[in-house]
């Protein structure tokens, strides 16, 4: 059970001496309590109320590193329910699953997909994380031959290695040393064995139940073995018990602080109906999965549940933004046109795509008005005329180029005048409204 404000103050030094930035013990005390501060910021805490309060204060789902490296994925970590109280930590990892009774170019064709699946949405990379290697042929040499080629195919990616077999886990396991894969198939029966696997491999172990009462016995028995790196699966493939069941984990791991559910959740949600599958792996990214394992991913699929991932995963408290500054696209000589509009993340990559469009070279200038789109920003009176004035005389861009004309966002028209007035020797110009409507204005000119 996690410990109140008053039962972690008992434990800490008392000698209000501000070293963790806080005016007494009772206020930081307070702040471990509601997880706004680490113990760490107390350098005179005893060994022994560290590792009281260590375990107390741990995050109530077990943060792990799924994989090695650049394409290592983090998952746990969550400390609330919903994310209008904060923002949601570590984004669900897609992965593909593949089975060891596939042909090997079937295989090597998944295995491009995966690895060609990356996309750029609004500045940040997105692809699918992960591949699956199921047992289905039930034949150890086979998964192993499958591991072997996903090993060498795809390196770099992480993988799990599903079968409730403990001699094919072991064979399979090897091929991916200090890699972090997922060992996933452990139960009641194999836990022992799939134990000393991960153990001697650092492997992280998927432990599968039925239901959340033989769950929580299997993990705890897990850790009394002396592992500690799990994914837990309650069994749960129809999408109103993934809903239900990870809800319930969610609710024992943060509310109460259970710790024998306080790990990262996988789900299976593998659907030959590829628009099916894509709907019930909608439920498992906005309901707590933080794998989740499908048959396919198509273009048009991996679309949308990057952008659903990456919406959950963005803290809606805080707008996407750019940093301020004249961006050039493509090479703009002195004589190029320059326009302007907000630091919106959404706004500049929607901008500046229809400008690279154009295959007109072209200055954005981007101004910063705490991530609000352009209407948004000059009804809240960070887009003004006097604001865009200060930021182009301040830009320095009068030095880069040799004509003085500035192309306004058509939605803010209304500013024109009161620009040129204020930004002296200058043409503001009304482009189009919408960003669409960039490359045939921009073409239009030349
Ligand atoms: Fe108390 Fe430690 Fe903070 Fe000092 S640093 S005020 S002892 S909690």
């Amino acid at each position: 059970m996690a410990l109140t404000g008053v039962e972690i103050f008992k434990l800490l030094p008392k000698t209000n001496c501000k070293k963790c930035g806080h005016p007494t013990c009772l206020a930081f005390a307070m702040k471990l309590a509601q997880r706004q501060a680490t113990l760490d910021l107390c350098p005179d805490v005893s060994e022994d109320a560290k590792r009281i309060l260590g375990e107390a204060s741990a995050p109530p789902i077990r943060p792990i590193t799924f994989g090695s490296g650049d394409k290592a994925v983090k998952m746990g970590e969550e400390t609330v329910l919903f994310r209008h109280d904060k923002k949601f930590v570590n984004p669900c990892t897609l992965a593909i699953e593949l089975k060891d009774s596939l042909s090997e170019s079937d295989i090597s064709k998944k295995l491009d997909e995966v690895l060609t699946s990356e996309i750029d949405r609004v500045g940040q990379k997105l692809r699918v994380d992960a591949i699956a290697l199921t047992n289905a042929s039930g034949d150890k040499g086979k998964f192993e031959a499958a591991a072997k080629l996903i090993s060498s195919k795809a390196s770099g990616v992480p993988v799990i290695l599903s079968t409730t077999d403990p001699a094919s886990a072991e064979a399979a396991v090897k091929l991916f040393t200090g890699k972090r894969p997922i060992i996933y198939g452990v139960n009641a029966s194999n836990a022992e064995a799939m134990a000393n696997i991960a153990k001697t491999e650092k492997a992280i172990l998927g432990v599968v139940a039925n239901g959340l009462d033989e769950l929580s016995t299997l993990t705890e028995k897990i850790k009394s073995l002396g592992v500690e790196d799990m994914v837990i699966d309650s069994g749960a493939r129809k999408a109103k018990d993934i809903v239900e069941n990870n809800t319930l984990i969610r609710r024992a791991a943060i509310k109460k602080n259970f710790k024998p559910l306080g790990y990262p959740v996988i789900n299976f949600v593998q659907r030959e109906d590829s628009l099916y599958e894509a709907l019930i792996a909608a439920v498992g990214i906005t309901k707590f999965s933080s794998i989740l394992v499908l048959i396919s991913i198509e273009k048009w699929k991996n679309l949308a549940m990057f952008t659903l991932r990456q919406n959950i995963y963005t803290d809606p408290q805080v707008p996407m933004q750019v940093e301020q500054k004249i961006y050039k696209i493509g090479e703009p000589t002195a004589e190029s046109p320059l326009t302007i509009t907000t630091n919106f993340s959404l706004t500049y990559f929607i901008v500046s795509g229809e400008i690279e469009n154009s295959k007109i070279p072209t200055r954005l200038a981007v101004m910063d008005c705490e991530g609000l789109s352009v209407l948004t920003a000059w009804a809240a009176g960070k887009f003004t005329a006097s604001k865009i004035a200060t930021f182009i005389k301040e830009s320095g861009i009068e030095n880069e180029v040799k004509h003085r004309e500035l192309i306004i966002p058509g939605y803010v028209a209304i500013i024109s005048g009161s620009i040129e007035e204020k930004l002296e020797g200058w043409k503001v110009t009304v482009g189009p409204r919408e960003a669409n409507g960039l490359p045939a204005f921009l073409k239009a000119r030349t």
